[in-house]
């Protein structure tokens, strides 16, 4: 059996054409079950859906073979114990600095004044910042970053955007790029000793489908 972490949500619903390219159809929508494991086409093959940030670590830890998890999630968990084999392509966004509009950044930046910024991505965003040679204070939240320089929580939000539409509802902008996000296959390097013959087959299906765009 090769059991397959997926979350909830875009990246389920963007990997749907690549499983399907690779054969797999899956029996039930995750959004319309209560069932945390859901049975495909392939006797062989059944999903797990879990939260993003926990499929490193079922992949990590072996409680699935291989999974999907956007990039600035493995970057937070920091990717021990996983391989990386493919770049999907999908549930493209970019991770960005974004402040309130009448906050001038780059002014704080250049007076070297400690800048407060809220993020779930504590990880990625220390990094960038000590890169740059910004002074900052990093504060953890777990959700609706936007809300925390309008309410006076922080100066400065690094969060995923995609369109901008959110940024622009609450009077925000990205003043600086960190990195571009897509989401990436994640494989437990045990279970793809164990399970070669299932697994590199499925790898590389999702892999020529990602090529030939299937997305
Ligand atoms: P948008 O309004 O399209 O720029 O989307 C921004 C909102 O969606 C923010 O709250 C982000 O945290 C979230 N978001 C955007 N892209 C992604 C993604 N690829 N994965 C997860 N969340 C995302």
């Amino acid at each position: 059996m090769i059991t397959f972490a997926l979350p909830k949500g875009r990246i389920f619903d963007e990997i749907m054409p690549l499983l399907d390219a690779a054969g797999i159809r899956v029996s039930e929508d995750p959004e319309k079950t209560r069932k945390l494991i859901i049975g495909t086409s392939r006797p062989d093959v059944r999903l797990v859906i879990v939260r993003a940030s926990d499929v490193p670590t079922y992949v990590q830890h072996g409680g699935a073979d291989l999974g999907v998890v956007g990039k600035d999630t493995l970057l937070e968990h920091g990717g021990d114990g996983l391989y990386e084999p493919l770049d999907l392509n999908i549930a493209k966004c970019r991770m960005s600095v974004a402040v309130r509009r009448d906050f001038d950044y780059a002014d704080a930046v250049k007076q070297g004044s400690r800048i407060r910024v809220a993020t779930k991505y504590i990880r990625t965003a220390r990094d960038h910042f000590a890169d740059k040679g910004v002074h900052v204070d990093l504060i953890k939240l777990y959700g609706s970053m936007e809300l925390a320089p309008l309410t006076g929580l922080a100066d400065a939000i690094v969060d995923l955007v995609s369109t901008g539409n959110t940024l622009k509802a609450n009077d925000l902008v990205a003043v600086e790029e960190i990195m571009p996000i897509t989401a990436r296959l994640v494989v437990n390097p045990g279970a793809l000793k164990l399970k070669r013959a299932a697994m590199q087959p499925l790898i590389d299906a999702l892999g020529h489908a990602t090529q030939a765009g299937v997305c």
